[in-house]
């Protein structure tokens, strides 16, 4: 039998600074057979994350880094093309950590089937996948904002901000987002309905919080680090939580990342800053998903990705996250 050949990207060396093509290497390979016990994935869709810069490097994380040599870890959309696994048949879609490659075996571990005549399947690895339960579980779990609260998100246009600042919406909190440029600010104010919106490439980003904030912050949700969450902390409100879901602003500093200088308004305001990591809800996922799709269906909140053509782009494809070419979910169509 002719077998399909598998490309798949490798890490070859952990990157210094920005990630580089060199740093990994693109394969093909036979694609493998599943054993017993294990099926065959295509896959459709990868994830294109933020998060991936962490795993590169050799350092103590939620997880184990990726070991040079090894496949790049990625989640991805796809569909069992071969199975010797009770629970999977050729036909199922699925999502997992299939890695950046055409083919993955997999015994089902951390896997799920999804149903592709309910959504897209790239919407598998946004509103409905990832991003969506790290936006669902971090605002409402960690953020715990109450109706009028005023709700502030850094990489407002992203993945997980737009979801954040529509679910505080929809939860009857004032939302205020930063993003990058006029055409994400627009989008954030006009289409995904926040009240207000700073361009913090092209605006003070302290005083424009402090005008759109008079009363002070009591959730902000960051996903960037670095100077922006210090000009938060600046403003919290009494009892503020400070939800800390990522610091993309930090991930290819090469020196030492830079801390929060006004760490004491937490003491001055009794607030609370808190770190999570979405796999800690992984228990309640059904849960996430099921008000994630009723919200979508109902038009109270929308999804967007940016998907890109081809396997093969996968390096520069990455970067547009650092440089925020990215807007929506990036994702890289496979096939
Ligand atoms: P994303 O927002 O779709 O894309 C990243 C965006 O970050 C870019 O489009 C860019 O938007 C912005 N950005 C890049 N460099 C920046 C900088 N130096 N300063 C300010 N903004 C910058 O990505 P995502 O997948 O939704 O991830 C957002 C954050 O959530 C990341 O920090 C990620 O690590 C984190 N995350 C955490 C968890 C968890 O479990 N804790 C899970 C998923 C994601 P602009 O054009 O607006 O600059």
């Amino acid at each position: 039998m002719n077998q399909p050949a598998n490309r798949q990207w490798t890490l070859t060396a952990r990157p210094q600074g920005l990630p580089k093509r060199s740093d990994f290497t693109y394969h093909t390979l036979p694609t493998p057979e599943p054993a017993e016990g294990e099926f065959l994935v295509r896959t459709h869709y990868v994830s294109l994350d933020p998060a991936m810069r962490g795993w590169m490097n050799d350092a103590r994380s939620y997880i184990p880094p990726i070991k040079l040599g090894e496949v790049m870890r990625a989640g991805a959309v796809g569909e069992v093309t071969a199975s010797h696994h009770p629970d999977y048949k050729p036909g199922d879609h699925v999502v997992g950590m299939f890695g950046m490659q055409d083919y993955a075996v997999s015994n089902g571990m951390g896997v799920q089937k999804v149903d592709a005549s309910l959504a897209p399947l790239p919407l598998y690895l946004s509103a409905l996948g990832m991003p969506g339960m790290t936006a669902y579980f971090g605002l409402l779990d960690v953020g715990a904002p109450e109706p009028g609260q005023t709700v502030v998100i850094s990489a407002a246009s992203g993945a997980v901000g737009a979801l954040v600042g529509q679910i505080a919406k929809i939860k009857g909190c004032r939302t205020v987002g930063l993003a990058g440029g006029a055409e994400k600010c627009a989008y954030v104010k006009n289409e995904l309905g926040f009240d207000a919106v700073i361009d913090y490439k092209n605006e003070d980003v302290g005083a424009a919080l402090s005008q759109h904030c008079p009363k002070g912050i009591d959730v902000y949700f960051d996903n960037v680090g670095g100077e922006i969450l210090d000009a938060a902390l600046a403003r919290l409100a009494r009892h503020a939580r400070v939800v800390i879901c990522g610091a993309i602003s930090q991930y290819n500093t090469t020196g030492q990342i830079s801390g929060p200088r006004n760490y004491l308004s937490l003491l001055v305001q009794h607030a609370r800053m808190e770190g999570f990591v979405v796999f800690d809800y992984a228990a309640r996922y059904a849960e996430g998903a099921a008000a994630m799709a009723g919200w979508l269906r109902a038009g109270t909140l929308k999804s967007k990705e940016d998907i890109v053509d081809g396997l093969e782009t996968f390096p520069e494809t990455l970067l547009k996250l650092f440089s925020g070419e990215n807007f929506g979910k990036l994702c890289i169509k496979s096939n």
